[in-house]
């Protein structure tokens, strides 16, 4: 059985696990934790024969199976294996201002979204709490020196699908990890109930909500969960979100050639996104395999935002990043053969044997980007 991951236990399970010994350990295991990035059996602070205890009860749950470079823009995209043969991705975007991590919030995804490569890929399981922080942890260190500024859970799987844990998560990136709520964003294909209840949280973080279609008949095809919340249900609810909160909605599209990007679609988008009073962005789509289409050309971009400022609407073109490595989520999960582990972030050591690399699913098949 898998031991969970160090980054797991809140507070008080700390202090059970820490039973017996004085109340300051479990102080400077959090600030290990959380400040140095450290696993347990890594801090020099604590005594030979508790670093050696806590080894047998929790440990890293991530082991790098493989990491791609992209040169030309410094995307640099993690695929981590688990004990129990799961794949999950990370995207780490150095931008001149900021540095943002992507992260996943389930192994594979269940909303089956027709252009995406982890729904291509199907549902594994939901992350824990520490799986979902190692990646940030992993992400704060390989920035340096630089800061790791932006969180955006925006990789593998629905967030609201795993409410629980993201939530947990999310309060220990900005309560313990120190990055901004207004920094962090939380990015959902419409969820109607995760939203309502993500807003009544009392936390700063930001929304974003996968549209890519402003009509019910085509978003139910790129998007089935839209039989179930329909798009006048998820832009009250983006509405609601921002009352609430304060913070502005942003809509992502992923611009599809032929599919979603003619002025009609810029036309009905513009409605709705005045009625949530949202922010747009586009996202050239990056190609994947498992479906049939392509992203849209750069000057239908161009036009298709164009048109949407004529109309009053933000509008902000997302740079297409890490091309040239599969950066769309799911795509190096999808295409992955196992192969000799290399290193990276807090893990110094790799916590399993080599077999439980041969172990790792790989999914079927390749999808999407809205990285
Ligand atoms: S686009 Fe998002 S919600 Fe849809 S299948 Fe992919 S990961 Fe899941």
């Amino acid at each position: 059985m898998s031991l969970p991951s160090p980054w797991t236990p809140d507070p008080d399970e700390w202090r059970e696990l820490l039973a017996g010994e004085p109340a300051y350990r479990a102080r400077q295991l959090w600030q290990g934790l959380y400040e140095q990035g450290l696993a347990p059996s890594e801090l020099s602070t604590l005594p030979a024969a508790l670093r050696h205890r806590l080894d047998e009860v929790v440990r890293p749950s991530l082991h790098l199976e493989r990491e791609q470079r992209d040169p030309a823009d410094g995307t640099v995209k993690w695929l981590w294996g688990t004990e129990d043969g799961v794949a999950l991705e990370t995207v780490l975007m150095p931008y001149r201002d900021r540095v943002t991590v992507c992260v996943s919030s389930q192994a594979g995804c269940a909303m089956a979204c027709g252009f995406c490569a982890t729904g291509q890929a199907g549902y594994q399981r939901n992350l824990s709490v520490g799986e979902i922080l190692e990646q940030v942890v992993a992400a704060r260190a390989a920035a340096a020196p630089r800061r790791l500024s932006n969180i955006v859970f925006m990789g593998m799987g629905e967030p609201f699908a795993n409410y629980d844990r993201v939530l947990t998560a999310v309060r220990r990136i900005v309560g313990d990890l120190g990055i901004g709520a207004r920094h962090v964003t939380v990015s959902t294909i419409g969820l109607v109930p995760g939203i309502d209840r993500f807003a009544a949280e009392g936390l700063q973080v930001g929304l974003a909500v996968s549209l890519h279609a402003a009509n019910d008949e085509l978003r139910s095809e790129l998007v089935p969960v839209n039989r179930r919340h329909p798009i006048a249900e998820v832009v009250a609810a983006s509405r609601r979100f921002r009352e609430q909160t304060g913070r502005r909605v942003s809509f992502e599209w992923a611009m599809i050639d032929g599919v979603n990007d003619r002025p009609g679609d810029a036309d009905e988008l513009a409605v709705v996104a005045a009625d949530a009073r949202a922010h747009v962005n586009l996202i050239p789509l990056n190609p994947t395999p498992g479906w049939p289409t392509t992203g849209s050309p750069a000057g239908r971009i161009a036009d298709f935002a164009r048109r949407l400022t004529d109309r009053g609407i933000n509008v902000t073109v997302r740079a297409n990043r890490g091309t040239g490595i599969d950066a769309a989520c799911g795509q190096l999960a999808a295409g992955h053969q196992p192969e000799t582990p290399v290193t990276v972030g807090p893990r110094r050591r790799r916590p399993r044997a080599a077999t439980q690399v041969g172990g790792l699913r790989a999914p079927p098949a390749s999808g999407p980007s809205i990285l």
